[in-house]
């Protein structure tokens, strides 16, 4: 039994996200971005708290790639541990150096985090590479794992990651990176399940087996999806893109479309054998309870 092996260390909460993976039917959780400064951090917190009374079967927080948000999340990460949901925190490698990483690490470890998302992250514009260091995520696994005692997940892209030149390319990427030491990968998001269908078909044939989470967007503003779709090469299904080209400009309705197709979404994956669902919850308490409602019988 998981409960069995929960160990509270210090009234903090640790799990690894394989052993939760691999003994539940099915796993709901949940996503939140660190602040990037003192002011917004009360804020955050509180919606981070408002999402983990929801008991998600753990919560991620994302991290600014060069190190922008490095304090924020080790802090949020360990608040949701303190609140008894196993948390994973991203980091990334881009730009950085190997004393900085461990630095990041040691700081995880002594606040009872079990799991990181090692990325490789985007330099943000205008910011030079401070370190040469890691070119790929599959460096950072490599160091995670040499570290010591880390569940350690990845992303992975549906519809292939926009600076690969084909998918099969970035599918024999991904295998090198699985094979450094990946426990789990969780996808970018996607609105047309038979992408991932048809992407987990392929990564199977070549090997990677770990589980694969199902990165879940319920999209509230109708602007902003546009503009991550094209940074991230996302595709909006045509029948997606109506309901955004009507609901867009008001957003009440736009939630409540955004959230249903979501739903919509997450059973046709669970009637289909996905046993991973990892929702974009954009710290947005409302939108993670009402996800959680709509699913309370199915999950
Ligand atoms: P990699 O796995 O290193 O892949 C990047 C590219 O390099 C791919 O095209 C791959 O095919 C290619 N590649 C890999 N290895 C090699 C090689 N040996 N030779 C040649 N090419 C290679 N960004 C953030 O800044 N913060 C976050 O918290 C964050 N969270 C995310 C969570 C998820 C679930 C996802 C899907 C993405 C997230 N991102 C985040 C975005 C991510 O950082 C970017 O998509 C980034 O461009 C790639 O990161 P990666 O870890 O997938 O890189």
């Amino acid at each position: 039994m998981v409960t069995s092996r929960k160990i509270q260390m210090r009234g903090v909460t640790r799990l690894k996200i394989i052993d939760i993976l691999n003994s539940k039917p099915v796993t709901l959780s949940f996503e939140v971005f660190p602040p990037k400064s003192d002011i917004t951090y009360e804020s955050v917190k509180e919606a981070t708290l408002q999402i983990a009374k929801l008991s998600p079967d753990f919560m991620s927080v994302t991290y600014g790639a060069g190190g922008a948000t490095d304090k924020y999340t080790a802090d949020i990460a360990g608040e949701i541990q303190k609140n008894n949901v196993p948390a994973l925190a991203h980091l990334t490698c881009i730009g950085m150096n190997r004393e900085r990483i461990e630095v990041s690490l040691t700081k995880l470890k002594g606040l009872g985090i079990e799991n990181v998302l090692a990325l490789r992250g985007d330099l943000p514009e205008g910011a030079t590479m401070e370190s040469k260091d890691f070119s790929y995520a599959s460096q950072l696994v490599q160091e995670i794992k040499d570290f010591g005692d880390f569940c350690v997940g990845a992303a992975c892209y549906p519809e292939g990651h926009t600076e690969s030149e084909s998918q099969s390319e970035d599918i024999i990427h991904l295998k090198e990176k699985v094979d450094m030491g990946v426990d789990f990968l969780t996808t970018q998001m996607f609105f047309d399940n038979n992408t991932l269908y048809k992407f987990l078909y392929k990564i199977r044939e070549k090997g990677i087996t770990v589980p694969v989470l199902a990165g879940i967007m319920p999209v509230t503003n109708g602007k902003q999806i546009k503009r991550i779709c094209k940074l991230s090469g996302t595709s909006l299904p045509t029948k997606f893109r109506m309901i955004v080209e009507k609901f867009g400009d008001d957003p009440a309705a736009m939630t409540q479309a955004g959230i249903t197709y979501a739903c919509e979404q997450i059973i046709d994956l669970i009637a289909n054998g996905i046993r991973g669902v990892h929702v974009y919850s954009m710290n947005k308490p409302e939108v993670a309870q009402t996800i959680k409602n709509n699913l309370s019988e199915i999950i």
